[in-house]
């Protein structure tokens, strides 16, 4: 098949962009800004959404459905929220089409077929879920109320990419009720705290927590916490979200419950959300040159066994012994590929698995049948070995440990070498320019500093990082005070 990528040096976001289309991971699809996720691509979503939904449910947490459209009225409740995402809403106007008189062949839609209220096709489902809420809560013992949902939401954005931006994508959204602001705030650090570990675990992406600044906060929110990654060409991705909503969107839409005094209050919320922009993250982590590099923990297939043999006799020789070796890897839960097409040359095949990032590649041919061996190739660092057959499972049971944890390991060592503490305005363009990556610097706490670093850089503040101790110093800008060193950086 030839691999032709373009190389990570030469052009990341072409490497990126081609990559994502030759791994079958997804297609830019007829309507604007939307992809069509391949089977290969859903397969690492459907595996990312199990730990995920295991972590969720673990936390004590519970998946429900509601509609994918909003009524405009509720939407509005809460301004701050419908403000912020009023820019990127689709807006469903009629419920029917018809023949259209002049052009034949063609349809209109029907102008007699006008909703009475127009629905918002949702971005976000505070809204309706808020809505909702209103009526399950009463008193404390209805509380906390912690709910999940798995859907597609729709943002009109006008800038997008496979994967890291699409104008509908899958994702998760969390929205939980509570009785006290403490238990909100930390159910929002919790969650956030889930989305940190399941980047680390299983995506084998270190990320950094921390909670936004106003511009960046989500519309509606009080505090918004984040997980930032950083890819390899020295940008960062926002990964996930978590929201602190104080009241906001119980006061909207008059959601209360009686205390055990039996004194009536508004109910505390936190909503919490990541999206399939997470396999883009997956992808821009680890990915080299020859394709994909994908975590173990979440490869779809982990190990895929090549036969190279000449004529059915050899073939069939092969699989008598590989057929017992993948029931061995199977019961063990290694989810594992033979590939005996003989439609395809080993060589293509070499490069396809390459490509796709199958972590653990074993090839098998005639002069192995004699030695009993089995030829190991590992995807992360491209190494190879020869193996005797009696030790082949237990090999591979090590490189997918290995492998999960080195790509981790390498992830890190690059972050770490790519934040950068600057004192200066001076310094602080030059490393952006020069370095790119995270960059920590003092900044004044104001809107106006951080807007005329925006516009004069392109970095924004990704996040206050949680983790930084309070060490006082001299905003880079306007030598103001600052409490601590935040982190900026130019983002996807
Ligand atoms: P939000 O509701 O804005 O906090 O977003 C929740 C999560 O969805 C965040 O982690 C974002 O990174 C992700 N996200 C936001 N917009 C998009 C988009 N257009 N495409 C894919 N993911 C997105």
């Amino acid at each position: 098949m030839g691999k032709n990528l373009t190389k990570r040096s030469e052009d990341y976001s072409k490497w990126y962009n081609e990559l994502v289309v030759k791994a079958d991971m997804a297609e830019n699809s007829a309507v604007r800004g939307c992809m069509v996720i391949k089977p290969y691509g859903f397969a690492i979503w459907e595996k990312m959404q199990a730990e995920l939904d295991r972590m969720f449910k673990e936390t004590g947490h519970e998946n429900a459905y509601f509609p994918l459209f909003v009524p405009k009225s509720l939407f509005e409740a809460e301004e701050k929220n419908a403000e912020g995402f009023a820019k990127e809403c689709a807006v469903v106007t009629h419920y029917r089409l018809q023949n259209d008189p002049d052009k034949p062949g063609k349809l209109r839609v029907d102008p007699n077929a006008k909703l009475e209220e127009e629905l918002v096709v949702r971005p976000t489902s505070e809204a309706i879920i808020w809505n909702t809420f209103k009526g399950w809560v009463q008193s404390y013992r209805d509380l906390p109320l912690l709910i999940n949902q798995w859907a597609n939401v729709v943002r009109w954005e006008m800038r997008t990419r496979l994967f890291l931006r699409t104008a509908e994508f899958l994702w998760q959204e969390g929205h939980t009720a509570h009785a006290t602001e403490a238990e909100a705030i930390e159910e929002a650090k919790k969650m956030n705290g889930v989305y940190a570990q399941f980047a680390e675990e299983f995506m084998a992406m270190p990320v950094i927590q921390g909670v936004k600044t106003e511009s960046e906060r989500f519309a509606g929110a009080i505090e918004t916490y984040c997980i930032e990654a950083l890819m390899q060409d020295g940008k960062a991705l926002q990964a996930g979200t978590s929201h602190f909503l104080g009241q906001n969107f119980a006061k909207a839409f008059d959601v209360k419950f009686a205390t055990k005094e039996g004194k009536q209050e508004y109910v505390w919320a936190t909503s919490w959300g990541v999206s399939t922009r997470l396999v883009g993250a997956l992808i821009m982590s680890h990915s080299d040159d020859n394709g994909l590099v994908l975590p173990p923990k979440l490869a779809p297939i982990q190990v895929v066994i090549v036969p190279i043999y000449k004529g059915v006799e050899q073939l069939d020789a092969i699989s008598e012994k590989v057929g017992p070796l993948v029931k061995e890897l199977k019961a063990k839960g290694i989810s594992v590929k033979f590939d005996n097409r003989d439609t395809h040359k080993p060589g293509f095949k070499f490069n396809e698995y390459e490509l796709k990032g199958v972590p653990v590649r074993l090839a098998i041919g005639q002069r192995d049948l004699e030695n009993g061996t089995y030829e190991v190739a590992r995807r992360d660092t491209l190494a190879k070995e020869t193996v005797p057959m009696d030790e082949v499972v237990a090999k591979i049971e090590f490189l997918l440990e290995d492998i999960q944890k080195n790509i981790y390991q390498k992830a890190h060592a690059f972050r770490a070498d790519n934040i950068t503490e600057v004192d200066t305005y001076e310094e602080f363009k030059k490393v952006l320019e020069e370095k790119g990556g995270f960059i920590s610097a003092h900044w004044d706490g104001t809107n106006e500093t951080e807007e005329k670093i925006k516009n004069e850089t392109k970095a924004t503040i990704r996040c206050i990082p949680l983790a930084t101790e309070n060490k006082e110093g001299k905003c880079m800008v306007t030598g103001k005070i600052s409490p601590k060193r935040v982190l900026f950086a130019k983002a996807y």
